[in-house]
C-alpha cells in the first residue's frame, strides 16, 4: 500500500497534540519501493538512504511541527514492510485522520494502482480523512519519468485531493507534503472542537 497514515494520539490537548505517522507497505503485489521509508526519514531526521531499508525492526522518530501557535509532536513509525503478510482490514484504518498516498513518478504501475488504494481508504477510513497525493522521485523527472505531472494533477482534482511532487532524495517538497496534511488535519480537529 503506498501510504503513510496519520493518527492523532490520545493525549491531544489544545496546546500540544501527538500525531502518529506510520508507513504502510504493499501486501506483496510487487510495486512497493515508491519511497515511503525515505520520505519518513527525510521528514523526521533529514536523512536519505540509497539502499533499501533495514530488513528487521520498527524505526521510531519524533519531530515537532508548528501549526499556527500550536506545537504538534509527530511520532513516526516505519514498520519496514512487516505488514506485507498481514491481511488488510478495517482495523488498519481505524482512527487514521490523514494519509499521504505515494506513487513513484518513474513507474506507471504505481500510479495505476492508486485508484484501488483510494477505494480502500474511502471504504475503511473516516469520511473526513485528509488525503494528499504524492508523486515521489521528482529528481528523476528528466530521465525516467513515466507519469506526467498533469496526470497527478487531474487525478487529484477528480478525487478532491491535494497534490505534490516530491523528492526524498533531494529534499524537495517533503516538508510541504507533511505540513499540508498535518495543517489540514488540525483545521478539521479544531472545527470539531468548536
Ligand atoms: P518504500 O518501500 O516505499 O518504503 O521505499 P524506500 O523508501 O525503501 O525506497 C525505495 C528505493 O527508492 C530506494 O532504493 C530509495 O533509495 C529510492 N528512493 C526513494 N525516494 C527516492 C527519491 O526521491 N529519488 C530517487 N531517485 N530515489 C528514491
Amino acid at each position: 500500500l503506498h501510504q503513510i497514515l496519520t493518527r492523532l494520539g490520545e493525549s491531544c490537548s489544545v496546546q500540544d497534540c501527538t500525531i502518529m505517522i506510520k508507513s504502510v507497505d504493499a501486501d506483496g503485489d510487487g510495486d512497493s519501493a515508491v519511497g515511503k521509508s525515505n520520505l519518513l526519514s527525510r521528514f523526521s531526521r533529514n536523512q536519505f538512504q540509497l539502499d533499501s531499508k533495514p530488513t528487521i525492526g520498527v524505526e521510531f522518530a519524533y519531530r515537532n511541527i508548528r501549526v499556527g501557535d500550536k506545537l504538534i509532536k509527530a511520532q513516526i513509525w516505519d514498520t519496514a514492510g512487516q505488514e506485507r503478510f498481514r491481511a488488510i482490514t478495517s482495523s488498519y484504518y481505524r482512527g487514521a485522520l490523514g494519509a499521504l498516498l505515494v506513487y513513484d513518478i518513474t513507474r506507471r504501475v504505481t500510479f495505476e494502482n492508486l485508484k484501488r488504494w483510494l477505494h480502500e481508504l474511502r471504504e475503511y477510513g473516516s469520511s473526513d480523512m485528509v488525503i494528499v497525493l504524492v508523486g515521489n522521485k521528482s529528481d528523476l523527472a528528466n530521465s525516467t519519468r513515466e507519469v506526467n505531472i498533469e496526470d497527478g494533477q487531474s487525478l487529484a482534482q477528480l478525487e478532491g485531493l491535494s497534490f505534490l511532487e516530491t523528492s526524498a532524495m533531494e529534499n524537495l517538497n517533503v516538508e510541504e507534503a507533511f505540513q499540508s496534511m498535518i495543517t489540514k488535519i488540525h483545521e478539521i480537529m479544531s472545527q470539531k472542537n468548536l
